[in-house]
Order: structure tokens, then C-alpha cells, then sequence
């Protein structure tokens, strides 16, 4: 057997939405799951006194009430049928509406004038070697906060928003048109539901305020390029306490002068001179970690040839691993020679045999055969 609406709410039958408000906002704070978590009997009772609320609130379902006492609510009853409490819908929206205009919010009906704030972009551009370390960057936006003075309800502080007397809150009105009744936004307050009569003086009612935020943002460290990061919630407040939007911040990582990325693996182009990939040598490459990597090149070294450094690479994004820096060997012709090189470099080329070069003796007269060879 359910109990008594009036009962539930602990108020008088003839009581006005006033007092019904109040104690509906007086006991839904005391059984609200929030305060009493994992208590289920507080949770059976926070529904059973957001149903009663829900229902003596209308004047209409009131009315049915009072005259038909539950039975109006059940299938076949009194003309209301079909409209369940249980479901997501009218239900929950009444929560939000009273516990939206508790914490300061008046926030708005499903529907009606709860605006989303917008989401923000901000493009970043770091270094490689930010990237390599990962960092915790300082930005500042340029974004709508919800206004300090109203707590984002737009009404004058010490004043509060009015219920419209239009649409009774609702947002929405029914017409009469022919044998249907229409619904549409409530013309006079915009379908947000609520009046302002004295609008706040620093937002002018909107409830948010434009001005520039700072926010610190954490950049792992391994991060790519055009990584999204995504910041819930830290976008443009609602407009009349509406939930914010969120902030994506757009990273681009600078080309470096030296190295080239692919994943977690650098690549690093070194050119060295003829003589030193002949002879063999060693040089030393600066690496990301701040420190100095010796190569050694062992003579005979051909172009292109890569060396790997283990571990010198970028660090793995949440990981406790480490990609490898790629030395490739770019073997540079000596170029504007004295006549005393040249004159070397004629010595060894007549005294040089096939051993020296392997790949390139005869290369020629191979090609040549090849292809006589396909012709025949
Ligand atoms: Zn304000
Ligand atoms: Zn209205």
C-alpha cells in the first residue's frame, strides 16, 4: 500500500507550492543517495518524496489525486495512465531542477533553456625535446565562467529567479488547436521556465561571464603529434548554470633540426666524409636525454648505412620503455679540390683494384650483359 502523498511530504493537504517546496527541499537533502550512500531504505524513501513532489507540484495531477488518491496514477485510473514515474524523464528532471536551483545553478529543464556551454579548441605547439620530458604547461583561456555574483543563476544576488507564471516552469505550453493540443516553447520565458526580474548586474543575467582562465595541463612525456587532449568540463560555462563543455587542446611537436621521429624511434641523418667512412672513426651525437652518444664507424662503412643506439629514442607514452635513436650514414664527396687532392685521389684510383670497390666494378659491363642477355 503506498503511502499518502501529503504524508510523504509531511505537510498539510491544503498546503501551497510554497510550503510543498519546502519540505519536498528539506527532505530530499536529508535522503539524498549522495548523504546516505548504499543505504537503500533512504534511497526508496528520496523516490518515494520525489514522486509525491512530482505530483502534488501540478496542479492538475493534484486535482486527480485528491479526488481519485492513487488509483488516478494506475492503469486505467483517472486519466493519467500511461505517465510513469519510474522512467527516466519527469523524474529525474525534478531532482535536478530543485537540486539545481539548491546549489545555486536554477538550472534548467530538459528541453528548455539548459544550454551546454561550448567547446573550446586550443592549439599548442611544443618541441621535441618538451615531448621527450613531458611538461605541465600553463595555458590561459579565454572562456565564460559562471558568474560569482549570481552563482550562475542571473538573478540579481539576494533576489531569485521567478517561476514563470506563463507555463507554471515548465518551459513549454499547451494550445488548443482543433481536437489537438499542441505544444510549444512558452513564449514568455523562452522556454527556460523561470523569470528574471532583477537580472544580475556583472553577467546581465546570462549566469556566466567572460575572462580569461588559467589552467595547468599535463603533458606526458612521450606524447605524439596531434594528440587530442581532452579537458571535461573546462570549456565554456552553461549558459544560467547549463553543464560546461569541455576543452580540447590540439598538440602539435615542432620539427627538430636534427632528428626525425617515427613512434617512439628518432632518426638522425650524419654525414661524415669519404675518408672517415673508408678509414673507419668515431664522432658523437647529442641525444634528447641531455647527454652525448659516442658511434664508432668501422672502416669500410657504406652510404646509408644505420647504426641503432638502444634506448636513445623517445620514451613509450605510459610506459616504462624507451624507443632507439637511429644513426644513418650520409657519406659526403669531397668537393672543390686542390690540385695536390686531385693529384692524390688520381694516385689512388689508378692503383685501386676490384676489392676496393666491389660494387662498382664492372657494374657497367654487368648491366650491359644482362640485358644482351634478355634480347637473344
Ligand atoms: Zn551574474
Ligand atoms: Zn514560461
Amino acid at each position: 500500500m503506498k503511502a499518502d502523498y501529503y504524508e510523504t511530504l509531511g505537510v498539510q493537504k491544503g498546503a501551497d507550492e510554497k510550503a510543498l517546496k519546502s519540505a519536498f527541499r528539506k527532505l530530499a537533502m536529508q535522503f539524498h543517495p549522495d548523504k546516505n550512500p548504499g543505504d537503500h531504505e533512504a534511497e526508496r524513501k528520496f523516490k518515494e518524496i520525489g514522486e509525491a513532489y512530482e505530483t502534488l507540484k501540478d496542479p492538475q495531477k493534484r486535482a486527480a489525486y485528491d479526488r481519485f488518491g492513487h488509483a488516478a496514477f494506475e492503469h486505467g485510473g483517472g486519466g493519467f495512465g500511461a505517465h510513469g514515474f519510474g522512467a527516466a524523464g519527469g523524474f529525474a528532471d525534478i531532482f535536478e531542477d530543485i537540486f539545481g536551483e539548491m546549489m545555486g545553478g536554477a538550472r534548467q529543464r530538459r528541453g528548455s533553456g539548459r544550454e551546454r556551454g561550448g567547446d573550446l579548441r586550443y592549439n599548442m605547439e611544443i618541441t621535441l625535446e618538451e615531448a621527450y620530458s613531458g611538461k605541465t604547461a600553463q595555458i590561459r583561456v579565454p572562456t565564460s565562467i559562471v558568474c560569482e555574483d549570481c552563482s550562475g543563476n542571473g538573478a540579481k544576488p539576494g533576489t531569485q529567479p521567478a517561476t514563470c507564471t506563463m507555463c507554471g516552469g515548465a518551459g513549454r505550453v499547451r494550445a488548443a488547436q482543433g481536437f489537438f493540443s499542441i505544444e510549444r516553447t512558452c513564449p514568455t520565458c523562452n522556454g527556460r521556465g523561470q523569470i528574471i526580474k532583477d537580472p544580475c548586474g556583472k553577467c546581465s543575467g546570462q549566469g556566466r561571464v567572460v575572462q580569461e582562465r588559467s589552467l595547468s595541463v599535463n603533458i606526458p612525456a612521450g606524447i605524439e603529434d596531434g594528440t587530442r587532449i581532452r579537458l571535461t568540463g573546462e570549456g565554456e560555462a552553461g549558459m544560467r548554470g547549463g553543464p560546461a563543455g569541455d576543452l580540447y587542446i590540439f598538440l602539435s611537436v615542432k620539427p627538430h633540426e636534427f632528428f626525425q621521429r617515427d613512434g617512439a624511434d628518432l632518426y638522425c641523418k650524419v654525414p661524415i666524409s669519404m675518408t672517415t667512412a673508408s678509414l673507419g672513426g668515431q664522432f658523437e651525437v647529442s641525444t634528447l636525454d641531455g647527454t652525448q652518444t659516442r658511434v664508432k664507424i668501422p672502416e669500410g662503412t657504406q652510404n646509408g648505412k644505420q647504426f641503432r643506439m638502444k634506448g636513445k629514442g623517445m620514451p613509450v607514452l605510459r610506459q616504462p620503455a624507451m624507443g632507439d635513436l637511429f644513426i644513418q650514414i650520409d657519406i659526403e664527396t669531397p668537393q672543390n679540390l686542390t690540385r695536390r687532392q686531385r693529384e692524390l685521389l688520381e694516385e689512388f684510383e689508378k692503383i685501386s683494384s676490384k676489392e676496393n670497390s666491389p660494387q662498382s666494378t664492372g657494374f657497367f659491363s654487368r648491366m650491359k650483359e644482362f640485358f644482351e642477355g634478355i634480347s637473344e
